[in-house]
C-alpha cells in the first residue's frame, strides 16, 4: 500500500533527534512557554523570513489571535475562500467577524481576485488568501485590492511553510502568516501546534499577550485572550524537525515534478503548473476527474491511498449554509469539491512508488 501519509518511516536519525529532544525537555522541569518555546521561535522566524514569529497552540488559534491584534472583530468583514479547511473560517469566526467567501480560479482551486473584487464593501477590514495545496500565486492582485478597499492582507499559510514568490515568502506578503504545525503540515509537531509570523513589532506583542490569557506581565490582564500557548517538547520537536524541511520540500517538488511529466490520462486534470517552483511546496498534490469517485477507488485497488481536500466546501456545511458570499455564486468551488482527489505526495515516497502512481493513474479509464 502506498500511503498517503508515512511519518514511520521517516529517517532515524530524525527519530534519534526527537526521542533526545523530548528527553531534554522532561529533564529540564520547565514545560511550558519556556527556553525551547524562545529557540523555536526565533529558529522559525529566520527560517522563514519573518521578522518576528509568535508560537500559538494551533493554526486556527494563530488566525483568530492574528485578526485581534489587528482590532479585527464584530462588524469587521473578513474575505477568504471556501475551498479550505473549516478551521480557516472558523479562526475568523473566533475573533468575532463575519467571513465572505469568494471562489476559487479552476486551474488551482485557489482565491480568485475578481471574485474577491465582488465581495468587497464598506465593512471589508480584511482579505485572507489560503495557499491552498501550498501555493502562492496573485499575491500583487490581492495586495492591491487590500490596498483599494483600506483593509488588511493576511495570509493562512498552514499549508505553505517555506513557499515564495518573486522572492518573497509565504506569511510575509501582508500583516501576518498564520502557520499550522499540525503533524501532517509540511513542518508538523507530534501533536498540536502553531505559529502567526508577522513583520510588525506590534501585531507581535498583541499575540504574544492574546495567546496568554490576554496577560502583559505576570497577573496584569489588559484584555481578555485565550489560552494559547506552545509548550516545550511541541517547540523542542518542532526545532529539530525543522532543518528537515527544505531536504523534504525538495522531495516534494520532485514528485510533483514527476507526475506533471508522466501524468497523461483522459480521466483526470491536472491543476495549472505553479509560476516558479519556489511558490510551490506541494503540501498536497490535487488532481481532478469527472468521475473522482470512481478513480480513488481504482487506485485503491492499485494499493494508492487518497485523500479528498475537500469535499464540501465551507458555505456547504450546515453551520456556514447562510454565511455572505459572491453574489455571482461559488460555482467553481463547487465543481472542484465535486472533482479533486489527492495523490501521496510525501517526501518519504520512493521513485518505484512515484512510477506506481504514476501509472494507475494512467490505467484510469
Ligand atoms: C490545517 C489548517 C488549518 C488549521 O490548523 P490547525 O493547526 O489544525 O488548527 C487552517 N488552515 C488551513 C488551510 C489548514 O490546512
Amino acid at each position: 500500500m502506498i500511503l498517503f501519509n508515512d511519518f514511520a518511516s521517516e529517517p532515524d536519525s530524525l527519530r534519534a533527534a526527537e526521542v533526545a529532544a523530548f528527553e531534554r525537555v522532561a529533564r529540564s522541569g520547565w514545560y511550558v512557554l519556556g527556553p525551547e518555546v524562545k529557540k523555536f521561535e526565533s529558529d522559525w522566524a529566520v527560517a522563514s523570513g519573518a521578522a518576528y514569529a509568535v508560537g500559538v497552540a494551533n493554526g486556527m488559534d494563530a488566525i483568530e489571535i492574528g485578526l485581534r491584534a489587528l482590532g479585527v472583530g464584530p462588524g469587521d468583514e473578513v474575505i477568504t475562500t471556501p475551498m479550505t479547511a473549516f478551521a480557516s473560517v472558523l479562526g475568523i469566526v473566533r475573533a468575532g467577524a463575519t467571513p465572505v467567501l469568494a471562489d476559487i480560479e479552476p486551474a488551482t482551486a485557489l482565491l480568485d481576485p475578481d471574485s474577491v473584487r465582488r465581495c468587497i464593501t464598506r465593512r471589508t477590514r480584511a482579505i485572507m488568501p489560503v495557499h491552498l495545496y501550498g501555493q502562492l500565486r496573485n499575491m500583487d492582485r490581492l495586495s492591491e485590492l487590500a490596498a483599494e478597499c483600506g483593509g488588511y492582507l493576511v495570509e493562512d499559510c498552514a499549508q505553505a511553510h517555506g513557499a515564495s514568490l518573486d522572492g518573497r515568502r509565504a506569511g510575509t506578503f501582508g500583516a501576518w502568516g498564520a502557520f499550522s504545525f499540525y503533524p501532517t503540515k509540511n513542518l508538523g509537531a507530534l501533536g498540536d501546534a502553531g505559529s502567526l509570523n508577522t513583520e510588525l513589532q506590534e501585531v507581535a506583542t498583541a499575540a504574544s499577550v492574546l495567546r496568554n490569557y490576554g496577560q502583559s506581565e505576570r497577573y496584569h490582564h489588559p484584555v481578555l485572550g485565550l489560552n494559547s500557548r506552545l509548550d516545550e517538547v511541541q517547540a523542542a520537536l518542532l526545532s529539530e524537525r525543522l532543518p528537515y524541511l527544505a531536504i523534504f520540500t525538495e522531495r516534494r517538488r520532485d514528485i510533483a515534478e514527476a507526475y506533471y511529466a508522466g501524468i497523461d490520462s483522459a480521466g483526470v486534470r491536472l491543476l495549472a503548473r505553479p509560476v516558479e517552483r519556489s511558490s510551490h511546496v506541494y503540501h498536497l498534490f490535487a488532481v481532478a476527474s469527472a468521475e473522482r469517485d470512481r478513480l480513488q477507488q481504482h487506485l485503491a485497488a492499485r494499493g494508492v491511498q487518497t485523500l479528498i481536500h475537500y469535499p464540501v466546501p465551507v458555505h456547504c456545511q450546515p453551520p456556514c449554509a447562510d454565511v455572505a458570499r459572491d453574489p455571482a455564486g461559488l460555482d467553481a468551488a463547487e465543481r472542484h469539491a465535486a472533482e479533486c482527489l489527492s495523490l501521496p505526495c510525501h517526501p518519504q515516497m520512493s521513485d518505484a512508488e512515484i512510477e506506481t502512481v504514476i501509472t494507475a493513474v494512467n490505467d484510469f479509464v
